[in-house]
């Protein structure tokens, strides 16, 4: 059976402070579930202080430059993060996709730049409105997949989280329907069943994530193929982030 993953996105908010702050609070707190991988992304600022603290929570890097190192003023490579023993790193994410020109090329680039080093993708894919209502998620949502995995062997792609992340419901307080999140995710592994084979593809954790609460996360994740989430604005404040990755014990 595949665990559950869920996992915050802080994006940009919290300073270090505040940062060491929740996550000292939450570690403690936390219900150990051995079948629940729990995490938080957070700002890179952060990462150091946060993981020689964190005993219980994973705590991963929010996006990460493909080479190794370089003159790229202003970025962070695959060294340092696991220089600081990160694993997780989100890729992909549709907020870098729009404002930072990640393009699928260059998601491709970190997904495989990562697996080399033996870390964990969490890797983000999703559709706008226009393509939602034009009914085209299925088809752009696993050409996504499709071109993010371009020579990921099938070894490898077992390391790999996936995030379904339709843009029109991030931030907007627009959920998908568990119904429309459990679809599109069964696509997605069937997509992955084209590529991989039946057994590999069932061994892939794919979350769903957007507007995902403490409120409506127990019927998200009842799903069959919804295996965690990624989660923004509700993982901020640490009794929030509670309820929601002890959802099963309530
Ligand atoms: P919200 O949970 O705030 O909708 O954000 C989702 C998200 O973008 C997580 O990566």
């Amino acid at each position: 059976m595949r665990k559950k993953i869920i996992i915050g996105n802080w994006k940009m908010f919290k300073t270090n402070t505040e940062a060491l702050k929740f996550i000292k609070e939450v570690d403690e707190k936390i219900i150990k579930n051995e079948n629940i991988i729990a995490g938080v992304a957070i700002p890179f600022t952060a990462l150091s202080d946060a993981n020689k603290i964190a005993k219980n929570l994973i705590i991963a890097a929010e996006n990460v430059h493909f080479e190794k190192e370089g003159a790229f003023t202003g970025e962070i490579s695959i060294p340092m993060l696991k220089d600081l023993n990160i694993k997780y790193v989100v890729v992909g994410h549709s907020e870098r996709r729009q404002m930072f020109n990640d393009t699928d090329e260059i998601v491709n680039r970190k997904v495989k730049s990562l697996l080399e080093s033996n870390m964990i993708p969490v890797l983000c894919c999703g559709e706008s409105l226009d393509i939602f209502e034009a009914q085209k998620t299925t088809e752009f949502v696993s050409r996504q997949i499709e071109k993010a995995l371009n020579g990921v062997s099938a070894q490898d792609v077992k390391n790999i989280v996936i995030a379904y992340e339709p843009i029109w419901a991030i931030g907007t307080g627009k959920v998908a329907t568990p119904e429309i999140a459990e679809n599109v995710i069964h696509e997605i592994r069937k997509k992955l069943i084209s590529l991989y084979g039946d057994s590999v593809a069932q061994e892939i954790l794919i979350q769903y994530g957007g507007s995902v609460k403490p409120d409506n996360i127990k019927e998200i994740l009842s799903q069959s193929n919804i295996d965690g989430a990624l989660i923004g604005g509700a993982s901020l404040k640490a009794e929030s982030y509670l309820d929601l990755v002890n959802y099963s014990a309530k």
